[in-house]
């Protein structure tokens, strides 16, 4: 994805963006505790508290973690935590850092973690909208998946990245890969739903709009990178939206725009689980490095209303891993990593728990 078109931000959007904040505040969303710049969280008797560190609302690790009965190791001279829970999960905060590891998976917080008064804290909003409701998907809402968009990044003169050497554009892989989940996904209950078919262009605001009037429940957007050419970097990121309030994986600092409400921003809880999935079943199957699961305002993320993801499968830069997606089979194994972290999603908040 260039960054150029990935940013885009026509005047359209920034109605649909001032729209979604008004709405926001209205709508809660997804079934979670919203948390807003100051914790905005409701004082509960066994809740830990929360506290103002350079205007971010941070909470005691240990003690969040205990209500959940995970157990807690902390290395204070290593400045690492390791939590760990009875049904298998495992997470290490590193302080000062602001990647994490969930059950051997690179993770990117909002904000570091630090200490205060002898103890590792993270950010409220970090575990509320991000790490927990991947351990805890039970505690969502549950919601039926019946309609799924797929959306094949780029596409007529947005070839999107390219590996010059070996003529190879970012669409047309793109494309096969969407063509290939939608027949592999024709099995099951789902409808699904193509922002495009063949080699054209389509605006970003046009790819959510599309979703939005078919009411989707799921919105998958796949692409695959490229750094400057002969470049080592390689392997697999996959992204959600940032949450309103925090910063993007990629920003340095939070600024105003940080503020802003989208639409997509109804599912922050719901994107945590999808995004998971999809980072997990990507790498499980491709053995690519990770190169983490970030947030970011990708127009599409902001846009569609309902849960998505943006997957950057590999590196078309790196030669060995342009070569590798080039490779049918390579591109087959993308297809059923994409299927099984669709199948775990819907297990997951999807279907109804039966009886
Ligand atoms: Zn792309």
């Amino acid at each position: 994805m260039s960054s150029s078109r990935r940013f885009a931000f026509p005047r359209s959007i920034v109605r649909v963006g001032l729209a979604a904040l008004a709405f926001a505040a209205l709508a809660p969303g997804d079934g979670l505790r919203a948390a807003g710049p100051g914790g905005g969280r409701p004082a509960a008797n066994r809740t830990p508290p929360t506290f103002n560190l350079g205007g971010v609302a941070y909470t005691d690790v240990r003690a969040q973690f205990a209500l959940i009965g995970y157990k807690a190791v902390y290395d204070a001279a290593g400045g690492s935590l390791h939590l760990r829970g009875s049904d298998g999960n495992e997470v290490v905060f590193k302080v000062g850092s602001r990647e994490a590891k969930l059950n051997g998976l690179r993770l990117f917080l909002g904000e570091p973690v630090l200490v205060h008064k002898g103890a590792p804290v993270a950010a409220t909003i970090d575990l509320e909208r991000f790490v927990l409701p991947i351990l805890r998907p039970a505690r969502i809402t549950r919601k039926p998946v019946r309609t799924i968009v797929l959306d094949a990044g780029h596409g007529g003169n947005d070839s999107g990245t390219r590996n010059q050497a070996r003529k190879l554009n970012e669409k047309t892989f793109t494309l096969d890969v969407a063509k290939r989940l939608q027949t592999l996904l024709a099995d099951g209950s789902w409808q699904v739903l193509m922002t495009r078919t063949d080699d054209r262009f389509v605006e970003l605001a046009d790819r959510a709009a599309f979703a939005n009037k078919a009411k989707a429940d799921l919105f998958i957007s796949i692409h695959f990178n490229a750094v400057a050419a002969g470049s080592d970097v390689r392997g697999t990121e996959t992204y959600v939206l940032t949450p309103q309030f925090q910063r993007s994986t990629s920003s340095a600092k939070t600024g105003p725009q940080d503020k802003v409400a989208y639409p997509g921003n109804r599912h922050d809880t719901r994107n945590a689980v999808l995004g998971y999935h999809m980072h997990r079943q990507l790498l499980a199957k491709l053995k690519s490095e990770d190169r983490g699961y970030k947030r970011a305002r990708f127009a599409v993320l902001r846009l569609v209303d309902c849960p998505g993801v943006l997957v950057e499968a590999g590196y078309l830069s790196n030669d060995a891993e342009a070569a590798k997606i080039a490779n049918a089979d390579y591109r087959g194994d993308i297809v059923e990593a994409l299927y099984a972290a669709i199948q775990a999603y819907d297990a997951s908040v999807g279907v109804p728990p039966g009886p």
